[in-house]
């Protein structure tokens, strides 16, 4: 798997300033044509799918047998299927049938909400520019589940236009445009994915939200519970979280170095 012929400036999101609009859609439409050639086989997410083999970590590793995300389902979206055509949106078996679960689950809860996913990772891992980390199939990022102005709730918009959903930035009160974070809904998500990675047999070993919304999330119905048993980033991440958050699952990998 090779994603080393994008030029050196794309290398992270921190040198892809936002605020160059003019280029935003060129360079959406190429981040997400990155590797289009480079897709391995997929398997479905089900039950009886071989389980994945991760190595190393989410920083440096690789996953032998990964599994393609559902494109869509009753609740839920993919952020682009150029990105998933690309091959973009693989992951652990685990993690594969954790997410699924987690978003019925959500969906038995509350039927109306709907979720947007984002990018996962490689069908066999590796460097996955312009991520710092989802090189071996436990990482996923999750778009900020939104209100529009009637108050329902809609899929996030994620399009070559604000890069594929990861340029889309929130205000300090959580709003964009008409658009405004459903702090409920992001909530109940993670307190499902969290059960759900506990009824796989596997954890979750990070999550990673915009410090200044954490106030917001915690005040949720499902604050106490996530405040409590999820762990979230300390600190400023690299790059501002505020339209995503993105979990690493635990997992337990081999070491990068085995076969
Ligand atoms: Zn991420």
């Amino acid at each position: 798997m090779s994603d080393t012929d994008q030029p050196p400036h794309e290398a992270a999101w921190s040198l892809w300033p936002r605020s160059r609009a003019a280029i935003v859609s060129r360079q959406a439409v190429r981040f997400a044509l990155t590797g289009v050639l480079s897709c391995g086989s997929v398997l479905p997410a089900q039950a009886t799918t071989p389980e994945s083999r991760c190595y190393g970590t989410v920083s440096h590793g690789r996953i032998d047998g990964s599994v393609k995300l559902p494109g869509s389902g009753p609740n839920f979206t993919g952020y682009s299927t150029l990105g998933a055509t690309a091959g973009r949106t693989h992951v652990h078996s685990k993690v594969a049938q954790t997410i699924v679960a987690a978003y019925a689950a959500v969906e038995r809860i509350d039927p109306t909400l709907r979720y947007v996913y984002g990018e996962t990772g490689w069908p066999s891992g590796g460097r996955f520019r312009p991520h710092r980390t989802h090189q071996n199939g436990l990482s996923v990022d999750f778009f900020v589940p939104v209100r529009n102005a009637q108050g329902q709730s809609v899929a996030v918009p994620t399009d070559v236009t604000n890069r594929l959903g990861y340029d889309l930035e929130f205000d300090q009160d959580g709003r964009y445009g008409e658009y405004r974070i459903d702090f409920p809904a992001m909530a109940e998500h993670l307190y499902q994915l969290h059960v759900a990675a506990k009824a796989q047999g596997i954890g979750i070993a990070l999550v990673i939200f915009d410090a200044a919304y954490l106030r917001r999330l915690f005040a949720t119905p499902r604050g106490p519970y996530l405040q409590q048993n999820l762990p979230f980033m300390k600190g400023r991440p690299w790059v501002r979280h505020d339209e995503h958050y993105h979990v690493d699952f635990a997992v337990r990998c081999a070491s990068a170095s085995d076969k």
